[in-house]
């Protein structure tokens, strides 16, 4: 068993990761279930219809062999569960189950689950507990660390929300075992991401040992996934709410892959991960272009993400955009200043750095090169 504290100023809480865990959910939550017990309240569950067909069962049967049963707010998979209507169901079935303060409320699902219930809870009984236990590995090695929560409305993706920092992390990697093989690949593109960005040894091993974590070998699979988190939690303790820009680290990738999810309509057509996965290749040789990287190392990290199966080259995404159109998605980016955007480039494969004199019509230009390229 690993056990990752994320440190924050008076907050501190732990991220549990072992295998088997939700068969034993009950002792690993003990100290979240505390109220539940005496009142004799239903312990609740936020989950989506997929995690609760699989894992609502394993769940309850350990509940109830301590004593506890569980009440289950069930959404329909995908994106359009992070809503106003959503939200507003779930903090009113929260309210009428009586939670308090000093509840804990369980999220059980992959970061759509992540994100809707811990705004709820962030903003019911003005924050309330939360405990998330992510089935994803995006979610296990992203999300469900760091208290970013939000819901998607008609002006863009997760800009309503809060930071709201869980009480506890519980992760299974036994529950990958029946994540489809596409959702795993695109988790797994935020774990390299953890190597690029800031561990070349990482990034070396999963070069060795990469095939074994998204065939979920067991002891790849937890160390990929506790390295990634230590990454984050490391990251997350010095820059909580993103105004050092040490945060900003966390972006490798990001900038890119945003504009290609903007062109594909956040669709099923491209992935996040897979979004990022072609961004991180382009920010690799964007820095090659600005000579801050070798050719050789960004040619080294669009090799490793192809060989898991990731997208690694724009030209063949079928994208029917111009280098500019793509750059224009970049535009409405909250971090521009004037003509210019922060972007995320590499010194050295595992050294990241924030490079501010970046123009957008030269990024035009250069993403014009790599959708002809190949
Ligand atoms: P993400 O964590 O990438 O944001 P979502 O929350 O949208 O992903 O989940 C992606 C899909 O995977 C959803 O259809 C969800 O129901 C499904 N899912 C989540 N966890 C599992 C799992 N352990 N096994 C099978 N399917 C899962
Ligand atoms: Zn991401």
């Amino acid at each position: 068993m690993a056990v990752i504290p994320v440190a924050l100023a008076g907050r501190s809480y732990d991220v549990t990761i072992e295998s088997g865990a939700l068969e034993d959910f009950a002792g690993y939550a003990r100290a979240c279930l505390g109220g539940f017990d005496k009142s004799g309240r239903a312990v609740p569950f936020v989950a989506d219809r997929n995690t609760h067909r699989l894992y609502s069962d394993t769940v309850e049967r350990s509940l109830s062999k301590a004593g506890f049963r569980a009440d289950w707010f069930v959404v329909e998979p995908g994106e359009a569960a992070k809503s106003w209507p959503v939200l507003e169901k779930l903090t009113d079935w929260l309210l009428d189950l009586g939670v308090t303060r000093s509840d804990h409320v369980f999220a059980l699902g992959g970061g759509v689950v992540g994100d809707l219930t811990g705004f709820a809870c962030a903003i019911t009984k003005r924050g309330c507990g939360f405990v998330q236990i992510p089935t994803t590995l995006l979610a296990q090695v992203d999300s469900s660390v760091g208290g970013k929560t939000a819901i998607n409305t008609r002006a863009g993706k997760n800009l309503i929300g809060a930071f709201h920092q869980p009480s506890a992390v519980l992760i299974d990697p036994l529950v990958l075992g029946t994540l489809p093989d596409r959702e795993m690949r695109a988790g797994y593109a935020e774990v390299i991401k953890y190597g690029l960005l800031g561990d070349a040894e990482f990034f070396g091993w999963l070069e060795a040992n990469g095939t074994d974590v998204l065939a979920r070998e067991p002891e790849a699979l937890s160390h990929a996934i506790a390295t990634s988190i230590k990454a984050k939690a490391r990251i997350v303790a010095e820059d909580e709410r993103e105004t050092t820009g040490v945060r900003a680290l966390l972006n490798l990738g990001h900038t890119f892959g945003h504009a290609l999810e903007a062109e594909t309509g956040f669709s099923d057509r491209l992935l996040h991960g897979e979004a990022v996965a072609a961004g991180m290749v382009l920010a690799a040789r964007y820095s090659a272009r600005r000579d801050d990287l070798s050719l050789s190392d960004a040619e080294r990290a669009a090799r490793a993400i192809a060989h898991a199966g990731l997208p690694s080259e724009i030209s063949t995404l079928a994208l029917n955009a111009s280098g500019r159109e793509l750059a224009d998605h970049m535009r409405h980016d909250k971090k521009m200043e004037g003509d210019t955007l922060p972007f995320l480039l590499l010194k050295n494969i595992g050294e990241a750095y924030l490079a501010r004199d970046v123009d957008l019509a030269d990024i035009a230009a250069f993403l014009d090169e790599q959708l002809q390229a190949h």
